[in-house]
């Protein structure tokens, strides 16, 4: 291996060059929050190669940033080193003189801490490649802005309608500011556009190999975030801030290829799916329910997943189909298919969930099973028992994701079973609160402090 110290020096001045002075790392704990800590560029040799301290306590940190006592790592010794992957170090602000670097947990003796998330997410990407296989990945943001004294009801920063080009223009400078903040922080992106609901945009990143795709989703949560607070705003990742409104949803888009050649697209299978892709998607259908604690954190989550938000509330595929937890986009216009994990929302870890897709898919292929038909139209409209709904409550999902073997073997037994352990701390956190409370005890999702 490269020394980590060697590399960080000769990117230092390159750095400094361009009017950077401080970096963030980053690690997003079992709760989906992003927890940081912050460093003089110059020390970045020092800590490239020995890391920053970061207690194992974080991953017992709750959905309000609290650490609930009753999980195993809710202890006061122990201690890791946080260092930043220098490979994927970008500007944060760089007017502001900050850069950013997600970070990877070790142990004191240089491992990789065994419930490291980035780690596992890594690992599976590694394992899929020395398969053959060659994933592209990238998020779709939804996030709404909002008045900061909102306390009460839910109240949109910038007015307009869904889809609106009034509400384009209303936010006209917030947008381009964005534009402006992500193009300065290296982000790429396809698409921005207000989404349906009240003050929602969305932001498509551009795809990248999956650990790229969870990174890229890290920082552009930043960046919305600090361009947000600039026009005196809040922006919420919450998958839901009003029981009235549509929720945020935080899509997983992926296209696949063995060799070159497309997996879902160009096969003589069920809308043009190879025998492979099929088989992928057969096997991540039935495993949805079990992925379901990775890709919908929160107890809200599950309120977001109510049949007519397309939110995807359902244990199907379909082309287009928008209520599809699994959604077929075919090939066009020189993209290739991508098969959109459209159920996840942001309160997600997105290495936690893109690491167990990756599983998942990896299992699918090992162990082929049958693709049902594609459903067209609402699975919400069809007769009672025809569409299988997904979990639909937290609890339920978590049952699953314990009981799956696949994640349990990927995942190794400890972090599987944290990860149950933080769940269950959502459960019991929620438990008893009525649909108000509830919404409201997450409605500025990440923020905690409203
Ligand atoms: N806002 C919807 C969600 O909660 C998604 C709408 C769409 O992009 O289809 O996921
Ligand atoms: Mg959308």
């Amino acid at each position: 291996m490269p020394d980590a110290a060697a590399a960080a020096e000769a990117q230092l001045d390159d750095l400094r060059r361009s009017g950077l002075r401080w970096l963030a790392i980053t690690f997003v704990d079992h709760a989906g929050a992003v927890l940081v800590k912050g460093v003089p560029l110059a020390r970045l040799p020092q800590v490239a190669r020995h890391g920053v301290g970061f207690s194992p306590v974080s991953d017992a940190f709750g959905a309000t940033g609290l650490i609930d006592p009753l999980q195993t790592l809710a202890r006061p010794d122990g201690d890791l080193r946080l260092r930043p992957d220098t490979g994927a170090l970008r500007p944060l602000d760089p007017a502001a003189g900050w850069a950013w670097a997600p970070g990877v947990r070790h142990e004191r003796d240089g491992t990789v801490y065994r419930l490291d998330q980035r780690g596992f997410c890594a690992a599976q990407q590694g394992l899929l490649e020395a398969e053959g296989l060659c994933v592209l990945a990238g998020f779709e943001i939804e996030w709404m802005v909002g008045l900061v004294e909102t306390a009460g009801p839910w109240r949109p920063a910038v007015a307009g309608g869904p889809y609106g080009a009034d509400r384009l223009v209303e936010g006209l400078d917030y947008l381009t500011s964005l534009a402006e903040a992500l193009e300065a922080a290296g982000l790429d992106w396809l698409q921005l556009h207000p989404e349906y609901g009240a003050g929602q945009f969305e932001l498509s990143l551009a795809p990248g190999s999956p650990l790229e795709a969870a990174d890229r989703l890290v920082a552009a949560k930043l960046v919305i975030q600090r361009v947000s607070r600039r026009f005196g705003w809040r922006c919420s990742f919450a998958p839901l801030v009003s029981s009235e409104l549509v929720g945020n949803g935080g899509h997983l888009h992926l296209s696949i290829s063995r060799a070159g050649r497309p997996l879902l697209s160009g096969g003589t299978g069920s809308a043009g799916l190879t025998a492979e892709g099929e088989a992928l998607l057969a096997g991540l259908l039935e495993q949805l329910p079990a992925l379901l604690p990775l890709a919908c954190a929160l107890a809200v989550s599950y309120r977001r997943l109510a049949p007519g938000r397309w939110a995807a509330p359902f244990q199907v595929w379909g082309v287009e189909n928008r209520e599809a937890a699994l959604r077929l986009i075919p090939a066009a216009a020189g993209e290739p298919a991508q098969l959109e994990f459209k159920v996840a929302d942001l309160s997600a870890n997105p290495y936690l969930l893109v690491g167990g897709v990756l599983a998942g898919m990896a299992a699918a292929l090992a162990r082929p099973c049958p693709l049902p038909p594609p459903v067209s139209g609402d699975p919400g409209a069809m007769p009672a028992g025809t569409v299988r709904r997904l979990p639909a409550t937290l609890a339920e999902a978590v049952a699953a994701f314990e009981a799956s073997a696949v994640l349990r073997e990927a995942m190794g037994g400890e972090l599987h079973a944290s990860v149950v352990e933080a769940r269950q701390a959502e459960v019991r956190r929620s438990d008893g609160l009525g649909e108000e409370e509830l919404i409201a005890s997450t409605r500025w999702w990440p923020l905690t402090d409203l």
